[in-house]
């Protein structure tokens, strides 16, 4: 710490406000603790993401105080998969989901963090010191922060994974995330995941009928074109479905955005003393449609686990640590390994006809699939 530098004091600092951050802060500063976040960009901000929620997320939401409804979601119950030659297999979606944009749910959920005395602060954290059972935080605006506990919540990849030495930062990551959306002509209730050659692209509605076209690429696959558009008229428009909508569609956004580097590798939930939250603890495979309710899902774990060191009821920080690690793998082990052997078999355009087939011969099997990469209704003990 520079001696003359700003230091503020909170109970619990936390990295990054996405999801998982925001609802972390939420559920703390109601249980009447001291909550700082630290945001490095404004809200709102498009963040290229598929934007299709589980709704196993809603009674915690509601626990919270969170009416999603206000945002006016696209109410989604039905999932279409096709392949790169247009066959498709549909089903319901056991739980369903909704969809609602990434600029107005971050945004909506930062306020209502500020309503419940939630501190949120605008700067980028530079470097996390843990000396003394004490973390002091340094952020860009050269201010320090300190407190007994830090939540990570600052999503798939960061330079602090870099100063914190996590291996999977080490490790090159080959895939890439594109989004954009779009005014098109596409149903309110389905989700669709469209396969083509070294990726899938989903599309769903969030809300005000806008469509949302994300879709994640293996960068080998990618560098053989110039550009976006060539790649998205070359390897995308294979697959009849996605060249269908390409072609009507009217994009929103003067250019996509992209995201790369994105690693599904095995990360640790508490690394360095601090509580890994979201994308932070481990990414699941977009195709699944569940980082959103894991990321939401984890911030509850983590806060009631918190709440308990606060209250006594957890004696001291190794056992919290040991106790967060434990929940979250048996809560997200199972799902994370089912994401990771569909992507390994969606990934093959030859290998996803087959399956295709075989689901189409036993239709039962596909809600079965969802509900192993999803979670259950969140319940709340409050
Ligand atoms: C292509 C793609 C499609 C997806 N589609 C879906 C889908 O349809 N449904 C679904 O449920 N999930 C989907 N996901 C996953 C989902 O986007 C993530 O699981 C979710 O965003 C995790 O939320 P988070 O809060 O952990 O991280 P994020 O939302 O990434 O939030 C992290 C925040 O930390 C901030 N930050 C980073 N570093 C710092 C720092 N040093 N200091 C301060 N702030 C910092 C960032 O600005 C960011 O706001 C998709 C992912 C990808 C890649």
């Amino acid at each position: 710490m520079i001696p003359s530098q700003q230091t503020y004091d909170a109970d619990i600092l936390i990295i990054g406000g996405g999801l998982a951050g925001l609802t972390a802060s939420i559920h703390l500063a109601k249980a009447g603790l001291r909550v700082i976040l630290l945001e490095k960009h404004a809200y709102p901000q498009h963040k290229v993401c598929g934007e299709y929620v589980s709704n196993e997320v809603l009674p915690y939401l509601s626990y919270l105080g969170i009416a999603v409804d206000e945002l006016a979601p696209a109410r989604i119950h039905r999932f279409l998969l096709s392949t790169v030659a247009g066959k498709t297999i549909e089903s319901t979606l056991p739980l369903g989901g909704f969809g609602v944009s990434r600029y107005a749910f971050d945004h909506f959920l930062a306020n209502n963090a500020r309503l419940a005395g939630v501190d949120i602060r605008q700067a980028e954290v530079m470097n996390v010191q843990f000396e003394t059972e004490t973390f002091t935080l340094t952020t860009s605006d050269e201010k320090a922060y300190t407190s007994k506990l830090v939540i990570g919540a600052y999503g798939k990849r960061s330079h602090l994974d870099k100063q914190l030495k996590r291996i999977f930062f080490l490790q090159e990551s080959p895939w890439l995330g594109v989004k954009a959306h779009y005014q098109a002509d596409f149903p309110t209730d389905l989700v669709a995941l469209h396969n083509f050659e070294g990726g899938y692209c989903g599309l769903s509605q969030v809300e005000n009928g806008v469509v949302n076209a994300c879709y994640l690429t293996n960068y080998r696959s990618f560098k053989a074109f110039k550009n976006i558009s060539t790649f998205q008229q070359n390897v995308l428009g294979k697959n009849p479905f996605l060249s269908d909508f390409f072609a009507k569609a009217t994009p929103l956004f003067d250019k996509p955005l992209t995201i790369s580097q994105i690693s599904f590798s095995r990360k640790k939930p508490v690394d360095n003393h601090i509580l890994m939250c979201g994308d932070t603890a481990g990414l699941i495979h977009p195709l699944c449609g569940n980082g959103m309710a894991m990321a939401i899902h984890s911030a509850k774990l983590v806060s009631e686990l918190i709440i308990h060191f606060f209250t006594g009821k957890i004696a001291n920080r190794l056992l919290l640590e040991t106790q967060y690690t434990h929940i979250w793998s048996t809560e997200f082990k199972s799902r994370l390994l089912t994401g990771r052997i569909a992507q390994s078999l969606l990934s093959s355009p030859g290998i996803t006809s087959i399956l295709l087939k075989s689901l189409q011969l036993t239709p039962r099997v596909l809600p079965l699939i969802i509900r192993q990469t999803h979670g259950k209704p969140l319940v709340v003990n409050a």
